[in-house]
């Protein structure tokens, strides 16, 4: 059960106190206060964890304070929406918001090869008005005999390149808790010249111990990739522990399902299920057209199928993409054959500018006519 409080309730509030006293009527409830920092205002909730069939929805109700009352039937409570008309609150972080309404380009290699690429990808963002990106440091291979990324080593120079040319924040993958502490110290160590945003990839969908470290901070949002072979039910599930240990600030990531039906595809794209996400969590989502497509095919009108596959995400509502491009893709240490270019990435941004204006378009058409209808 959630309880949602007013907005003048704070922590020291009287009404707070009555309703924990109420709440002590009925023992092995465990009782947690959430805050979520909204734009207009924080929004405070109550989850109360363990046996709630006997605490009295129409009493909490009325009580003073609570604005009202959620009764959770889902198992992922915290990242769960429960109704349609809960408020779906995002994050800031760096100065970039990250909602269920924005949307967000998070383009770069795969993984952190030379200074002189990584310089060039942050330029060719920056020249774009994009301050997000991607790279890994920690690369998780099919094969040990693959580049397994830079390590800690990297980190140093790619932040301060990051500082140099205003990104704000880069989504960069983590395989174990010493990574977590290892961006922390260099991020520390350099002033913070960035920001990064801690990326658990398909491989360690249910790792549920690294997912409860990357909750157990509340440092670094987290961006949550759905398991190659998990349904949404069991990915939501995972995803949970992560908010389960403290940390909201989540993106759940959609990246395709490992398939034969996706054949020629590297995955078969998952984005259809944006708008599933949106309706069953509150959290913003992501698509990943690189990985569900792997390659780098056009249609006969000259669109690669990455560009049509992150456009069904947008069209859609999508809130980030995870994109990959390289200043030599051919010259890539890793997924070279599915990144960018800088003059295709160009081409890219100004194609999802189009696809999101249709989004709004058809969104906006949408509610009108529902107004009409309800006032007819
Ligand atoms: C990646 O984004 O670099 C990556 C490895 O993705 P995934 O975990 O989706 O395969
Ligand atoms: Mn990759």
């Amino acid at each position: 059960m959630i309880l949602i409080l007013k907005p003048e309730v704070d922590k020291e509030s009287p009404e707070l106190k009555w309703i924990y006293e109420f709440l002590e009527n009925f023992p092995g409830i465990n009782v947690r206060l959430m805050e979520l920092q909204g734009e207009t205002r924080t929004v405070r909730e109550i989850h109360l964890i363990g046996p709630t069939h006997n605490v009295p929805e129409e009493v909490l109700a009325k009580m003073p304070g609570i604005e009202r009352v959620v009764r959770v039937s889902t198992k992922y409570r915290q990242i769960g929406r429960h109704d349609v008309s809960f408020v779906p609150v995002g994050f800031t972080y760096n100065g970039i918001k990250f909602d269920q309404e924005s949307l967000h380009i998070f383009a770069g290699p795969c993984a952190v090869d030379t200074p002189e690429y990584v310089e060039e990808t942050f330029k060719v963002l920056k020249e774009l008005g994009i301050a997000t990106s991607r790279m890994g440091a920690y690369k998780p291979r099919t094969s040990p005999y693959d580049f397994q990324g830079h390590g800690a080593k990297c980190l140093p120079w790619v932040f301060e390149l990051a500082g140099k040319y205003g990104i704000k924040v880069i989504a960069m993958e983590v395989l174990k808790e010493r990574h977590i502490e290892e961006i922390h110290k260099v991020l520390e160590d350099a002033g913070k010249p960035t920001g990064v945003m801690l990326q658990i990839g398909t491989r360690n969908a249910q790792n549920f111990e690294l997912l409860k470290e990357v909750g157990n901070q509340k440092e670094f949002p987290v961006l949550y990739k759905r398991g190659m072979g998990l349904t949404i039910e069991e990915s939501l599930n995972a995803c949970e522990y992560i908010a389960s240990e403290g940390n909201r600030n989540i993106v759940f990531c959609l990246r395709g399902v490992k398939s034969q039906l996706g054949s020629p595809h590297r995955n078969l794209a998952d984005f259809v299920h944006v708008p599933v996400i949106h309706r069953l969590t509150r959290l913003p989502v992501c698509v990943d057209p690189s990985h569900a497509v792997g390659s780098k095919e056009k249609a006969p009108n000259g669109l690669f199928d990455i560009f049509n596959a992150a456009a069904q995400g947008v069209i859609a509502g999508a809130n980030m993409i995870l994109l990959e491009c390289h200043p030599e893709p051919k010259r890539a240490l890793c997924d070279g054959h599915q990144s960018l270019t800088p003059f295709e990435l160009e081409l890219f941004v100004k194609d999802m500018a189009i696809v999101r204006k249709a989004f709004e378009e058809r969104v906006n058409a949408f509610s009108q006519e529902m107004v009409k209808e309800m006032v007819s």
